[in-house]
């Protein structure tokens, strides 16, 4: 007897910085980021009597009158808006609903009532009871998993995923991360005791993805190379790999902690690998806010220095910036401002600090009386759970959108764009044949100088930067992207004001 499953990744509930929403909204072009995981991973579960459809709906709309008697719903935070829209629709029509993924894992009582089976932690150790109880009928409410060996993840099923239209697919080599930021939910979810696959495992994945035509693939690990004997053994691996068809590598990026760039070594191997970019919780400045966070790890080291060392070595950082410790005062915006500026760091994430439910964040301001409830605090840059200390909230909201202007403000970017081009090593991949814009990135490009002056001044300075170093076409291109998406989210978010990235410091 054939089963079926209709799988679903519900679109944002608002473009984030890591989506590429512009793509549709300037263009009309149908593309996404990056490549959904978990779909593709439950889909590798299902045994071979089920029939499974994936939907991105970030990519095609979701088919409402699907055959299949069993729906399945992931998601993160930034996603729970959709995910309960669906599966109300769903449940309407009456199809059995199950959701899992990382929102149903650190907030199941949110999604309790929206769903007939909620799915709570990793899939691998109960996928087999799991499908086993959908064929027979006999499903429970409830299926809690644990913290699983990575040795029983198997490749995803990417035959079954519309990788033809997203920019990267992602793999995962590792699961948790030992620091312990305080603010931090993935610890929560997936532990501090970090497991790993197996090298072998690793590359069948990167063989799959590669014979589908994909060339950039990011590292969906907490945290890639916190331990350093793993990393180098997986790293030396990885490049015998990708040197098996110099002419037609793959391009990586990942998360790691700042900490890395004190390892020459590995950061020598990641560059070798072809790791063109690394995000980090930079998170901010202020030193009594990273011990507040428990963030050690950026602690009692010059971090512009660190990041200038990563740089060096012919890698972009991605940098996470926070806004709304306890420890910041109302000087923090400017702060934060003349941090980031002198950073050669085009690509930046700044957020208010947000109190995520289960993190130890969160229970010690639920005992200081300090949580809102009610607003959704994921569909806005500006916004938070979290009352503030030294400051009012709408302090923190002024304060945030005027950062926000000034550090996306074009002759700002491009500064930092500048700086980031002066100093980075070079990249051994020959991109001096591909067009800088062409296809997609011309067509926003297009689109963005019809925004003004500075705009057109931004799009001639990404010229510049490409005929003085052909050898980051690839990056210039994913910059170029970041910005048009951050421009976007703004815009979107009713956040975009050109008159405050003219103000010295924020009016508050
Ligand atoms: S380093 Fe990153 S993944 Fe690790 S605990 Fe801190 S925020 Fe979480």
């Amino acid at each position: 007897m054939i089963h079926e499953i209709y799988l679903i990744n519900p679109a944002e509930n608002t473009p984030g910085y890591f989506g590429l929403e512009v793509l549709g909204s300037w263009t009309g072009i149908n593309a996404t980021a990056m490549a959904d995981l978990a779909t593709p991973t439950v889909a590798a579960f299902a045994p071979s009597n089920w029939r499974v459809t994936i939907c991105e709906e970030r990519l095609d709309a979701v088919d409402f009158d699907h055959p299949a008697p069993y729906i399945g719903i992931t998601g993160k935070v930034t996603q729970h808006a959709r995910m309960i829209e669906i599966a109300a629709e769903f449940r309407r029509r009456g199809k059995i609903v199950l959701m899992g993924g990382s929102y149903a894992s650190l907030s199941p009582d949110a999604l309790r009532d929206h769903c007939d089976i909620l799915v709570t932690g990793e899939i691998e150790d109960i996928a087999g009871e799991l499908f086993d109880d959908l064929a027979t009928g006999k499903h429970k409410p409830v299926y809690q998993g644990g913290k699983p060996s990575l040795a029983l993840s198997p490749v995803p099923r990417w035959d079954l995923y519309p990788l033809e239209r997203t920019w990267s697919a992602q793999v995962q080599t590792s699961r948790g991360c030992p620091f312990d930021c305080e603010f931090c939910d993935v610890i929560q979810y997936l532990g501090r005791k970090q497991r790993w696959k197996e090298p072998d495992q690793i590359t069948a994945e990167l063989d799959v993805l590669h014979v589908r035509g994909v060339r950039s693939v990011f590292f969906a690990d907490d945290n890639l190379t916190v331990m350093r004997r793993r990393t180098r053994t997986l790293l030396e691996r990885l490049i015998e790999w990708n040197d098996r068809a110099p002419e037609d590598r793959m391009a990586f990026s990942t998360q790691v902690s700042i900490d890395i760039s004190r390892d020459l070594d590995i950061l020598a191997l990641m560059r070798d690998c072809g790791f063109e970019t690394l995000f980090i919780g930079i998170e901010t400045p202020n030193e009594p806010s990273l011990a507040e966070a428990g963030k050690r790890q950026n602690l009692r080291h010059d971090m512009i220095a660190q990041v200038e060392t990563i740089v060096r070595h012919g890698m972009m950082v991605y940098s996470g910036i926070i806004v709304g410790f306890d420890q910041d005062d109302i000087d923090i915006f400017e702060r934060q401002f003349d941090f980031i500026q002198s950073m050669p760091v085009p690509l930046i994430s700044p957020g208010v600090l947000v109190a995520p439910e289960t993190t130890p964040l969160y229970a010690r301001l639920l005992a200081e009386g300090r949580l809102t409830t009610g607003a959704d605090h994921s569909a806005s840059l500006v916004s938070t759970n979290i009352i503030p200390v030294r400051m009012s909230s709408d302090q923190l909201r002024s304060g945030m959108t005027w950062l926000l202007n000034r550090l996306f403000a074009p002759e700002h970017f491009v500064a930092r764009l500048e700086r980031y081009i002066a100093l980075t090593g070079e990249r051994t991949s020959d991109q001096s044949n591909r067009p800088l814009f062409t296809g997609p990135t011309a067509a926003l490009a297009r689109k963005l100088v019809t925004r003004g002056a500075s705009e057109y001044a931004l799009v001639r300075a990404f010229d510049r930067a490409s005929e003085k170093r052909s050898d980051l076409k690839l990056s210039l291109t994913s910059i170029f992207s970041f910005y048009c998406q951050a421009r976007h989210m703004l815009e979107v978010q009713d956040l975009w004001r050109p008159d405050l990235a003219r103000l010295e410091r924020p009016v508050l």
